[in-house]
């Protein structure tokens, strides 16, 4: 049993016993943990903003090679991202970069570069235009399969290698764009507009946070349809974003609103003199 520290990422708690809490942590050394957190419910909590999901903190815990969950010892705020989302739209974009990490990842193991890309992407969604929210929450589910070694292929038949069908097929199967003669036996292929392609292409190669920065996507619906069924495909685990059909499902007057009781408690403000 080693003391061990990991940066990380809050995915989602829950509670355990009358006083405390588990967190299902994603760090950046260690992969997906879980934490038991003593007395993690009593009010105010000692760790204050670092279980909140979406937090990324700095996590000291006792790692026990042979074991699912381990003792968590002193928790440290660094992004307090839940505290800073405001609006219904934008938190659902957050949830949905957390589910998904927890929908494609288990185990221990570390990805630095995926963990890097979590903290990007969670970045992006707090600043971003909410016109550019969708094609930020595609660039990250694309960049999420990528990395872990399922990249869409574009730019020749992901069966054969040869040359592309002008007609856009995309196979969420062979996982990327088909020629004409493999698309005929292959079922479930989809004719792409010149847009959606031209979203695709552009989501999978730039920096995430670029997606949230300087455009909005055309036809960002279409583009979310076939990267789903992509992974879907791919990833036994994934069955779609829940936290993207929550917001499907609500008015779109409703979308922008500010939150209300999903928005953590403020943290004490130990710095500040007491007026007199
Ligand atoms: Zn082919």
């Amino acid at each position: 049993m080693a003391l061990v520290s990991s940066e990380g990422i809050v995915l989602k708690t829950h509670a355990l016993g009358e006083t405390s809490r588990i967190a299902v942590v994603y760090t950046r050394e260690h992969g997906l943990v879980k934490l038991v957190a003593k007395g993690a419910r009593k009010t105010p909590s000692r760790f204050g903003f670092a279980l909140e999901p979406l937090t990324r903190g700095r996590y000291v815990y006792y790692l026990k090679t042979d074991r699912d969950l381990h003792l968590l010892s002193q928790a440290d705020t660094i992004a307090p991202t839940g505290s800073r989302i405001q609006e219904l739209e934008r938190l659902a974009h957050a949830e949905a970069a957390l589910e998904l990490i927890d929908r494609l990842v288990w185990g221990e193991e570390p990805h630095a570069e995926l963990f890097d890309l979590l903290a990007a992407a969670l970045e992006a969604v707090t600043v971003a235009p909410a016109a550019s929210l969708p094609a930020l929450t595609i660039a990250f589910e694309l960049q999420v399969a990528s990395l872990l070694g399922y990249r869409p292929r574009l730019d020749a038949c992901a069966e054969c290698g040869g040359a592309l069908s002008q007609r856009r097929l995309f196979s969420p199967a062979r996982g990327g764009l088909l020629c004409d003669r493999c698309a005929g036996e292959e079922p479930g292929t989809v004719a792409l507009s010149a847009d959606a392609l031209a979203g695709l292409s552009l989501l999978l190669t730039r920096p995430v946070g670029e997606a949230g920065e300087y455009f909005e996507v055309r036809r960002a619906g279409e583009i979310l349809g076939v990267v789903e069924a992509f992974l879907k495909y791919h990833f036994q685990r994934f069955k779609g974003l829940r936290s993207l059909e929550l917001l499907r499902a609500l008015p779109p007057e409703r979308r922008s609103d500010e939150t209300s009781s999903a928005k953590p408690p403020a943290p004490r403000n130990e710095g500040t003199p007491c007026a007199t």
